[in-house]
């Protein structure tokens, strides 16, 4: 049915997302090519994007379409009354946040963003400190300005995970915690011995590329609408419904740290491709939450990419590229990737030990917009939880409370989404196996497009048309639960028991 308020109401989110998409666009040459000296301009030029966007998207006019949109009578489950009930949400919450807020916090992350690559290449929290006050203080104010039930913490992971609340998380990290830790403690023994099974390098960054691309066309990446670009932190973002960029970096002595780095981002991307074309930049255009946005990338990397069957499939092509790789097997090369270390970097960090990090990072930041911990306290703190958590000690902030780059772009309530991202992916993989006849022999002959082809119908095409939690148990036909993952995690450590 036509309504014209609705109609306002989309051609008002489509220059919404116009300039979110040149803003995108922005970022992501700030990541990649942008000279040092041009980043107090960027940073003009995208405060004043955001304060467009949010100008645009607050208008009152909106307000008004909404509301009348709302009482148009859409079926809930249509594509317009999904629309516009989240509409409604992310209006309510944007008029709630002051414009020249908007601005000041993206000018505030553009110089934090460069303040924080210096200070992690040269191991000085100090350069950073006066920056991550700035983002404290906006982060504390945002949460007084969304409004919260319990805990400042909530509003900031709302964001992220619509629904998800800090004592629920909370609660769930808590009765994770000591499995974890038991879980690395059998797995880092049980690897303690391994020797080392990648043979030497230098694996050449341009053959690592070639390899690269073609894994990621192989599970479905189009390179007529993406490309792949060099950056110190690897991401995926989309500029465009056809435009859709990865980033990586290279390690020569290691060509599957690139590889898996792949894995990952494009398994984001094939999630961005994946929604409705047709309804780029509105709700029903766009990822449920970050936490099933992770679990697309943690399918690809981890459940398809560190199988062995990834490696019998791929062993003879890796080998024809690295010659060195001759006198190895597949399973050699899938045990390498699969080793369980306590690391510091949480990037780089094994599946067993992987959510400890995220669990520090989220007592500590929940502490930290909470008021119990100001940014003096960061380096001491971090140091404290992660050797209580994982046993070593730390020694300096750039393998600790520097290596992340969330903060400097005011990401404060996205680490949780980590942990749920990789709960999700278990459960997800666990029920395409169930519903997909010959699923596991499809993904040993290297044939991607059954899984693709299942997540599309269950995880991408549904748009933000559930909450997170209720698109889980309609797509799995049960509630999200960490048994599959916990049970993923201890079936790892037998393998190499
Ligand atoms: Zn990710």
């Amino acid at each position: 049915m036509a309504d014209p308020a609705y109609d306002q109401l989309i051609a008002r989110l489509r220059e919404v997302t116009l300039l979110g998409t040149m803003s995108s666009a922005l970022h992501w040459d700030q990541e990649t090519y942008l000279p040092k000296a041009a980043t107090p301009y960027r940073g003009d030029q995208l405060a004043w994007l955001s304060g467009r966007a949010h100008a645009l998207f607050t208008d009152p006019e909106v307000g008004e379409w909404i509301g009348s949109a709302a009482r148009a009578g859409f079926d809930p489950e249509s594509t317009e009354g999904v629309n516009v009930r989240w509409l409604q949400r992310q209006y309510d919450k944007a008029t709630k946040l002051p414009g020249t807020f908007v601005e000041e916090c993206a000018k505030t992350q553009t110089m934090a963003n460069a303040a924080w690559i210096e200070a992690r290449r040269e191991r000085d929290f100090a350069r950073f400190a006066p920056h991550l006050e700035a983002l404290t203080r906006q982060a504390r104010q945002r949460a007084d300005y969304l409004g919260y039930a319990d805990s400042r913490y909530d509003a900031l992971l709302d964001e992220h995970e619509p629904g998800a609340t800090t004592s629920g998380v909370g609660a769930l990290f808590d009765s994770l915690a000591p499995t974890l830790s038991e879980l690395v403690a059998a797995g880092a023994e049980a690897c303690a011995n391994l020797p080392v099974l990648l043979p030497p390098g230098p694996y050449p960054e341009e053959t690592q590329r070639v390899f690269n691309a073609e894994v990621a066309a192989a599970i479905g990446f189009d390179f007529d609408a993406g490309r792949i670009d060099t950056t110190t932190h690897p991401f995926c973002t989309t500029l465009g419904p056809r435009d859709h960029r990865i980033t990586n970096r290279y390690d020569p002595a290691d060509f599957t740290s690139s590889l898996y780095c792949i894995l990952h981002e494009t398994g984001h991307a094939l999630y961005e491709i994946g929604l409705p074309e047709d309804q780029f930049g509105l709700p029903c255009g766009s990822a449920a939450s970050l936490g099933i946005h992770e679990s697309q990338s943690r399918l690809w990397e981890n459940h398809v990419g560190r199988s062995l069957a990834f490696w019998e499939h791929w062993f003879d092509r890796a080998q024809a590229l690295f010659p060195q790789l001759a006198g190895t097997t597949p399973e050699a090369l899938w045990q390498h990737v699969n080793r369980i270390e306590r690391t510091f970097i949480r990037v780089e960090a094994d599946e067993v030990t992987y959510d400890l990090h995220i669990i520090l990072r989220f007592r500590l930041e929940r502490a930290l917009v909470e008021g119990e911990i100001e940014v003096a306290d960061i380096p001491a703190t971090w140091n404290a939880m992660f050797a209580e958590l994982m046993g070593l000690q730390v020694d300096h902030d750039s393998h600790g409370c520097l290596q992340d780059v969330h903060w400097s772009f005011g990401g404060f309530g996205y680490f949780a989404t980590y942990s749920l991202g990789n709960i999700n992916a278990a459960q997800l993989m666990a029920a395409a196996t169930r519903q997909v006849a010959g699923l596991q022999a499809q993904l040993a002959s290297g044939q991607y497009r059954a899984l693709l082809g299942w997540l599309r119908e269950h995880v991408h095409q549904p748009g933000m048309r559930h909450f997170p939690v209720d698109l889980m148990q309609r797509a799995t036909g049960q509630p999200v639960s960490p048994d599959a993952h916990l049970s993923r995690l201890a079936e790892k450590i037998s393998l190499f028991g």
